[in-house]
């Protein structure tokens, strides 16, 4: 009975554990993919992605009959490069984020994949092009190759160690008495935040997509695990369209365009140079923001 039992039980767990993800990280593609009944529309069909070009188009958005959080966006996130939001806490950036693999749809407005409104295709499709990295990566009750393999369930061994060594993870996880089959997790070893955000780094490599959905962490790391985290997002960013929730200076000076939001608008876009020398705009406020922070600390 017991043994009949446990298989259940783990099960149970399992299922616990991830709906506390999916509230933990509101979006975990890896589980997402996952779920037998995705409803897509009749007709829809396969995302073909080339650039990897994403376009919102005067998307409104309300969570359920909440106020409107997204009031009329346009952004374009231009293929292979990277695009940072940024703006004040509650601005919307994170909604957008949701958006972009479908777990809501706006109901007024559009988002188009190289020119594919995604409302199109099929959801399987939409999100097997695109890997999140969240700002607290959640880790499964499993080892260390299972949670890496979470990005792409098919994914051989060597392709899982080939993107724990680009996301700089491979040596800690050789220095473990057990490697690969370490486990992690709520009941496994404890990891540092800077090792958790490498594994989900390497989970998102191993996915190998061409959209990439980040929401930077704000906690800080000790400066070798930043160095290293740091590293290894350059690396999964690296040839892919990125679309960043930053919260670093480095990240957002860095970035090819820069969406500055503020109570559900864009209210002002360009590169950082551009955006640094309008004295009287959100941006330069927020930069100078910053720069005070840093100083104090
Ligand atoms: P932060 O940097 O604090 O995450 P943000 O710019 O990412 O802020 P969002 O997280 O997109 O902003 O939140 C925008 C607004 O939507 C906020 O008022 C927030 O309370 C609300 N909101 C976010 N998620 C939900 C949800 N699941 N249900 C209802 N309201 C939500």
């Amino acid at each position: 009975l017991l043994m009949a039992y446990e298989p259940a039980k783990r099960l149970a767990k399992l299922q616990i554990q991830m709906e506390r993800a999916v509230v933990n990280a509101r979006m975990i593609y890896a589980i997402l993919d996952t779920q037998p009944h995705q409803r897509d529309k009749p007709g829809a069909h396969e995302l073909q992605v080339r650039e990897a070009r994403i376009e919102l188009k005067n998307v409104h958005f309300a969570y359920g009959t909440g106020p409107e959080i997204l009031k009329g966006i346009d952004i374009v996130a231009e293929g292979g490069k990277t695009t940072a939001l940024v703006g004040p806490s509650g601005a919307g950036k994170s909604t957008i984020i949701t958006l972009i693999p479908r777990f809501y749809d706006p109901p007024q407005g559009q988002i188009l994949i190289d020119g594919q409104d995604i409302a199109d295709v099929t959801k399987a499709s939409l999100r097997r092009h695109i890997a999140y990295v969240s700002q607290q990566p959640y880790l499964f009750e499993g080892t260390i190759r299972d949670n890496i393999r979470y990005g792409r369930p098919e994914a051989t061994d060597a392709e899982i160690e080939e993107a724990a060594k680009l996301a700089y993870a491979h040596d800690f996880i050789m220095a473990q008495p057990q490697g690969y089959e370490t486990p992690v997790g709520e009941n496994g070893l404890t990891l540092s935040g800077g090792q958790r955000q490498r594994l989900s780094i390497a989970r998102a490599l191993v996915r190998n997509a061409p959209i990439l959905l980040l929401d930077e962490a704000t906690s800080a790391l000790d400066t070798e695990s930043e160095a290293a985290v740091q590293k290894a997002l350059d690396e999964a960013m690296s040839g892919r369209t990125v679309v960043v929730i930053a919260h670093r200076l480095s990240t957002v000076v860095k970035a090819d365009k820069i969406v500055v939001m503020q109570e559900g608008r864009v209210v002002e876009e360009g590169s950082h140079q551009e955006l640094a020398t309008r004295p009287e705009g959100l941006y330069a406020r927020l930069n100078n923001l910053q720069a005070t922070v840093r100083k104090d600390q």
